[in-house]
C-alpha cells in the first residue's frame, strides 16, 4: 500500500511545524508520540467452522483537546505505523476545525472483500468486544474509514451497547440514521471537500463551472465527491479509478451511471463508452482540479512533477509525500491538505455526537449549513497563516492545528 513509512513522514511534517513555530521542545517530544496504544488479537470463527486470528489496533494520539475521535480500517496490508500517522493526523484535523477532540485510529488487519457478511459481523462485533474498555463517548470515538461503513458500525455500537447492558449510541459515529446517525454524515467528507475546492477555486479565480475534474478512489468520499462536484458546481468528472483501474472520458462520466457500473462488476474499470486509464496516469492529467479520494502516497517525488492541476484536493489521507510537496509548492499547485480537506467527515461526526448527547436530532439543512461555517473558516485560516508565515498550505495547517493542541497542553499543564 505504502512505500515510505507513512508515521515517519507525519513525524518529520511534524518536526518542520515546530520549526516554523520555534515550538517548546516539551510540547513537541509530547506530539511525537501516541499518547497510548492497544494491540490486540481477535479471534474470529468463520463460515467453515475454523478460527482466524485477526490483528487489530487503536491508538489514541493525544486528548489535550478531548476524547480522541478517528475511524477504524480494515485493511490487509494495515500497519501500525499506518494507524499512528493517521491518529497523528486525526488530532491535527479535530484542532484545525477547533471541535473539542483529540485523534485516535484504529485498524484490523483483513481482507473485507474475502469475508462474508456473517464473518464480517463476527468481526466488527470482536472489534467492540474486545476495545470496549478503552473507548466510549468521554474517551475514545471510533467511525468509519477505508473499508468500514454504517452498517459496521451500528453491529459495532450494538455489540458495545451490550457489554455496558445499556444503549451507548454515542460510543461511534458513522451510524445509520435509524440507529443514532446523522443526517448529512454520509457524504460530509466529499461536500466539506468541496467546500474547500470552492473557496479556493474563489481564491485562484477558477470557474468550477467549466472545471475538469479527476477523482482517483470511488468509495465513500471519491463518488460523492465526483456526484457533488457535478449537481453542486456542474464542473465536468473528466475520469474516475478505484483499486482495479480506472476510465477517462474527455467530455465527462455521469457519477451514478459509474457507480452502478462499479456495483454491478466490482470496478468503475470497463464503464462503457469510457477508455481506460491507469491510476497513476490519471494523476497526471490535464485536469483543473485533482482529488486523490483513495489510500496514502501516492503523488511522491517521482510523479510530482507531472501534475498539472491547479488545486490538489487531498479527500484521501497522506495521498502526498514531503517530496511531492516541495514540488508541488515550486510548480505552484494550490495543494488543500488532506486535514484540512477531508475533515467534513469528522466535523459532521462531532455533530453527531452533539445530537447523540442531546437526544434531539437535526435537519440535514441545519448539518449542511454548520459545516459549510466550519470547513469554509478552517480553510481561510489555513490560507492566512499560509501569508502570514509564508509558508505552503500544508504548512500552515500544521502551525494552526499544532498550535491549538500547544495551548491546551499547556492549559492543562502537562507543560
Ligand atoms: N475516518 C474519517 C477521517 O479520517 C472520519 C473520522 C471520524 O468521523 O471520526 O477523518
Amino acid at each position: 500500500m505504502t512505500s515510505g513509512n507513512p508515521f515517519e513522514i507525519a513525524q518529520r511534517q511534524l518536526d518542520d511545524c515546530a520549526r516554523i513555530l520555534d515550538l517548546d521542545p516539551g510540547v513537541h517530544a509530547i506530539l511525537r508520540q501516541p499518547m497510548r496504544e492497544m494491540h490486540l488479537a481477535l479471534p474470529v470463527r468463520m463460515d467453515d467452522g475454523s478460527v482466524q486470528v485477526f490483528p487489530a489496533y487503536r491508538v489514541q494520539y493525544n486528548d489535550a483537546k478531548g476524547p480522541t475521535k478517528g475511524g477504524i480500517r480494515f485493511h490487509p496490508e494495515e500497519t501500525i505505523d499506518t494507524v499512528r500517522a493517521l491518529a497523528a493526523w486525526m488530532t491535527w484535523k479535530c484542532a484545525l476545525l477547533d471541535l473539542p477532540l483529540g485523534g485516535g485510529k484504529g485498524g484490523v488487519i483483513c481482507n473485507p472483500k474475502s469475508l462474508s457478511r456473517n464473518e464480517l459481523e463476527r468481526l466488527s462485533r470482536a472489534y467492540a468486544r474486545a476495545f470496549a474498555p478503552f473507548i466510549g463517548p468521554d474517551v475514545d470515538v471510533p467511525a468509519p474509514d477505508v473499508y468500514t461503513n454504517p452498517q459496521i458500525m451500528a453491529w459495532m455500537m450494538d455489540e458495545y451497547s451490550k457489554v455496558l447492558h445499556k444503549n451507548a449510541f454515542g460510543v461511534l459515529t458513522g451510524k445509520p440514521l435509524c440507529v443514532g446517525g446523522s443526517a448529512g454524515r454520509g457524504d460530509a467528507t466529499a461536500r466539506g471537500g468541496l467546500i474547500t475546492i470552492r473557496e479556493a477555486a474563489g481564491i485562484l479565480g477558477l470557474d468550477l463551472s467549466r472545471a475538469r475534474i479527476a477523482i482517483q478512489g470511488y468509495g465513500n468520499a471519491g463518488y460523492y465527491a465526483a456526484a457533488l462536484a457535478r449537481s453542486e458546481f456542474g464542473s465536468t468528472i473528466v475520469a474516475v479509478s478505484d483499486s482495479r483501474g480506472g476510465v477517462y472520458h474527455p467530455t465527462g462520466i455521469d457519477p451514478d451511471v459509474a457507480l452502478a457500473h462499479k456495483q454491478a462488476t466490482g470496478s468503475v474499470a470497463g464503464l462503457p463508452g469510457a477508455q481506460p486509464i491507469a491510476n497513476g496516469d490519471l494523476l497526471e492529467l490535464d485536469v483543473d482540479v485533482l482529488i486523490p479520494a483513495a489510500l496514502e502516497q501516492v503523488i511522491t517525488g517521482e510523479n510530482a512533477g507531472r501534475v498539472k492541476a491547479r488545486i490538489l484536493a487531498e479527500l484521501a489521507n497522506g495521498p502526498t509525500t514531503p517530496e511531492a510537496d516541495e514540488i508541488l509548492d515550486a510548480n505552484g499547485v494550490h495543494v488543500i491538505p488532506d486535514f484540512l480537506c477531508n475533515a467534513g467527515g469528522v466535523t459532521v461526526s462531532y455533530f453527531e455526537m452533539v445530537q447523540n448527547n442531546a437526544m434531539f436530532y437535526w435537519e440535514e439543512g441545519e448539518v449542511h449549513q454548520r459545516l459549510d461555517q466550519r470547513m469554509t473558516l478552517a480553510y481561510h485560516r489555513v490560507l492566512e497563516a499560509a501569508q502570514r508565515y509564508g509558508v505552503t498550505m500544508r504548512q500552515a495547517a500544521y502551525a494552526v492545528a499544532v498550535s491549538t493542541v500547544a495551548e491546551a497542553m499547556q492549559l492543562r499543564g502537562w507543560v
